[in-house]
């Protein structure tokens, strides 16, 4: 079993993993270890393959090779055991516009199964952490773009995932927004989840993650904290 440095068993491994599209190789052979209750930040710029590690990890779609355990589960094969410890906020909201985000929110706890007393608690817990409250009860349709990402991610959130993925997260957010999501993000990883988040910007990668993957088509070009990598590129 491999360990991580302060000998946990990481939440997230990944090993050799490839993914090509046609001539497109998204993803050229990629290793990580994130150790579990710490953020992880994947920074790229388009095109690079964060969404496609995303996808991966998700099991939304198959790696060509290699191997890869979220929270001890092969993403090949243990799918629905791993669809219910995990959340995902992707790039496109998978929440429904004719609905209130409070239905939203609603519908997914019962997706998973919680009893409806509890569903209401937690739209309702989660409004309030998303700001969301005021519009809670209008259609998802007349939400802004930055009212909808939130709701979004509050989505993803509804059944307290121990290991969290966030393509982009802050896309589309204004600045107040933004702060708002890095509050519930290192919220969260004190309560103990695990938190992978794909990001285009230098600045979220540094205010938020423990270590910062640097990768550009389809490879891994640097590793570290936000600190060693500023002083290996010379700032
Ligand atoms: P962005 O920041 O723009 O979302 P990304 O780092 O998430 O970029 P990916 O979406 O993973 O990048 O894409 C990696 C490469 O794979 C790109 O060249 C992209 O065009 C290609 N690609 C991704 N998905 C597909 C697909 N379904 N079919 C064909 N090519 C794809």
């Amino acid at each position: 079993m491999m360990q991580t440095r302060n000998g946990a068993e990481p939440a997230v491994t990944v090993r050799g993993v490839t993914k090509a599209y046609g001539d497109i190789h998204a993803l050229a052979g990629i290793d990580i270890d994130i150790e579990p209750a710490t953020v992880f930040a994947l920074l790229g710029p388009n095109g690079a393959g964060k969404t496609t590690l995303v996808r991966i990890l998700t099991t939304l779609i198959d790696m060509d090779e290699g191997e890869a355990r979220v929270a001890g589960h092969d993403v090949r094969r243990d799918k629905t055991r791993l669809r219910n410890i995990m959340g995902f906020a992707g790039q496109s909201a998978a929440v429904d516009p004719i609905l209130t985000g409070r239905e939203n929110l609603e519908m997914v706890a019962r997706l998973y199964h919680l009893p409806s007393r509890t569903a209401r608690e937690r739209a309702r817990d989660l409004l309030e952490q998303f700001d969301l409250e005021e519009s809670a009860d209008r259609q998802l349709g007349a939400y802004s773009g930055g009212m909808r990402r939130r709701l979004d991610i509050a989505a993803s959130l509804v059944a307290e995932p121990e290991i969290l993925f966030l393509d982009e997260p802050s896309t589309g957010l204004d600045p107040r927004g933004r702060l708002d999501l890095w509050r519930v993000i290192r919220q969260l990883v004190r309560g103990g989840t695990t938190v992978l988040l794909t990001t285009q910007y230098l600045e979220e990668a540094d205010q938020l993650a423990d270590r910062i993957a640097v990768i550009d088509r389809g490879r891994l070009i640097a590793d570290g904290t936000a600190g060693e990598l500023k002083s290996r590129l010379g700032g």
